[in-house]
């Protein structure tokens, strides 16, 4: 997606460092964390929302992805997040899964 800022980030037009990549995301952190440790799980595949995906496949992978970077960087203890929709306060319209460790800040 042309104008998405993930789709961006992912195709390392800012030099984004990733701590994570697989076949299917990319991991790296957020740019404003509300914890300690807060790192964003992006599908390589630009889905909007958990409202757009219907591969159970990708939501699978994605959790996967949570577990091998959790415990590739020794996070024992972490929340997941997953905004979807505007009201419940989804910024990026490229779906991702929040990992939130360590004293959070909301
Ligand atoms: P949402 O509110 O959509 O669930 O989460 C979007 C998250 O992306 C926010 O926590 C925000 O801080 C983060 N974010 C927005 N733009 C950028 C960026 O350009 N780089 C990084 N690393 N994080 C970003
Ligand atoms: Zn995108």
């Amino acid at each position: 997606m042309a104008d998405c800022i993930f789709c961006k980030i992912i195709n390392g037009d800012f030099g984004t460092e990733f701590v994570h990549e697989n076949e299917y995301a990319v991991v790296f952190k957020d740019i404003n964390p509300k914890a300690d440790i807060h790192l964003l799980v992006v599908p390589k595949l630009h889905v909007e929302s958990l409202n757009e995906l219907n591969d159970e496949n990708l939501l699978g992978k994605l959790m996967m992805t949570v577990k091998e970077v959790t415990q590739k960087l020794g996070i024992k203890s972490y929340k997941t997040l997953i905004n979807t929709g505007k009201e419940a306060g989804q910024e990026v319209f490229h779906l991702h899964i929040h990992i939130l460790s360590g004293k959070m800040k909301f």
